[in-house]
C-alpha cells in the first residue's frame, strides 16, 4: 500500500526540465509531497487560491516577474505559507536576501538532492508553524495591553494613545473633539451588598451598554475602577452633551439583573486649541464632580 502524501508542494518553475527534476526528487522520496506545478507567478498564486499548499518551492525569475519582487508579491498575497527560493549557482545572495525579506530557505538548483529537499520541506513548513504561532501570541499580548480585561473596551493605556492622535487631529484640522467622563454612582455599595462578581457583572454591562450606543468612531475606554470615558471625534460640546444624556438614561432605566438599578454621573468637555491631555481630562474630571455635587444621575459640562 503506498503512504499518503504528507505535503502538497506548489512548485513555481517555469523552465521545464528544472521542475522534471524537481518532481522526479520528489518521487524517489516515497511520496512525501504531493506536487502542484505553475509556470507563472499568476499561476501559482491561483492555485493558492484553490488548492490547499504546504509549501512553495520558488524559482524568481519566471516570465511574469523576476527577482525579489517575485517572492516579496508572493508572501504579501499569501503571508501564511512557507516559501523556499529555488535559485542557480550564480545568483545565491538573491537567495540570501529573499530569506531575510521571509522566505524559510533557499535551494541551489545543480546541488539538490532528494534528502536536502525532504530536510527543506519539512523545516520550512515547521518553522512557518512556529513563526505564526509566535506572531499570534504577539498579536495577543498587544491587545491584551491594550484593552481592558474585564471590560473588553479600551483600557487607559490605550486611550492615551487615542487621546494624543484626537488631539492633534482636532488641533490640525480644527475639527471639533469632545470628552465625556463618567462615574457609576454609589459603585462602592453594589460591591458590597452584592458581592465583587455582581460588581464586575454591572461593569461589563455598562461598558456593553455604551459600547453598543456610541458611534463607530467614538472612542470608549475604562479609565479606572467604575469610571470610563468617550472620546467624541467631530463632535461640539452640545452633540457630546447629547450622548452623555442618552448614556445617562439607559444606564438608569437599565436591569441590571434582579431588579438591581446603577445610576451614573456625566461630565463633559469640549477639546479647546491649547489643552493638553492633561488640562482636557482634568476638566471633563471637574464636570463629573459638579454632577456628583448637584444629586447625581445627571449630566454636567464645563
Ligand atoms: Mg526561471
Amino acid at each position: 500500500m503506498s503512504k499518503s502524501p504528507l505535503y502538497t508542494v506548489l512548485l513555481i518553475e517555469d523552465d521545464a526540465g528544472d521542475a522534471l527534476l524537481i518532481e522526479e526528487i520528489l518521487e524517489q522520496q516515497e511520496c512525501l509531497a504531493r506536487l502542484v506545478t505553475a509556470e507563472r507567478l499568476a499561476e501559482g498564486m491561483s492555485c493558492l487560491q484553490h488548492i490547499n499548499c504546504d509549501a512553495v518551492l520558488l524559482d524568481m525569475n519566471l516570465p511574469d516577474s523576476s527577482g525579489l519582487s517575485t517572492m516579496t508579491r508572493l508572501i504579501d498575497f499569501a503571508p501564511g505559507i512557507p516559501i523556499i527560493i529555488l535559485t542557480g549557482d550564480s545568483d545565491e545572495s538573491f537567495a540570501i536576501e529573499a530569506v531575510k525579506l521571509g522566505a524559510q530557505d533557499y535551494l541551489v538548483k545543480g546541488s539538490i538532492d532528494g534528502k536536502i529537499l525532504k530536510r527543506s520541506i519539512f523545516y520550512a513548513v515547521e518553522r512557518k508553524k512556529l513563526e505564526l504561532a509566535l506572531k499570534q501570541t504577539r498579536d495577543l499580548f498587544e491587545r491584551q495591553a491594550r484593552i481592558d480585561y474585564l471590560t473588553g473596551v479600551y483600557n487607559r493605556l490605550m486611550l492615551n494613545e487615542l487621546l494624543e492622535a484626537e488631539q492633534q487631529r482636532a488641533r490640525r484640522s480644527g475639527a471639533d473633539l469632545s470628552l465625556v467622563m463618567y462615574d457609576l454612582d454609589h459603585f462602592k455599595k453594589i460591591n458590597d451588598s452584592y458581592g465583587h462578581t455582581v460588581g464586575d457583572h454591572v461593569l461589563k454591562e455598562v461598558a456593553q451598554l455604551a459600547s453598543n450606543n456610541v458611534r463607530a468612531h467614538d472612542i470608549l475606554a475604562r479609565w479606572g475602577g467604575e469610571e470610563f470615558v468617550v472620546l467624541v471625534p467631530n463632535s461640539d460640546l452640545n452633540q457630546a452633551i447629547l450622548l452623555a444624556e442618552k448614556l445617562c438614561c439607559l444606564c438608569r432605566s437599565y436591569d441590571f439583573g434582579n431588579g438591581l438599578q446603577v445610576t451614573a454621573s456625566f461630565g463633559v468637555t469640549q477639546f479647546r486649541a491649547d489643552d493638553n491631555t492633561e488640562s482636557f481630562t482634568v476638566r471633563a474630571d471637574e464636570a463629573l464632580y459638579l454632577a456628583k455635587r448637584n444629586g447625581r444621575n445627571r449630566v454636567e459640562s464645563i
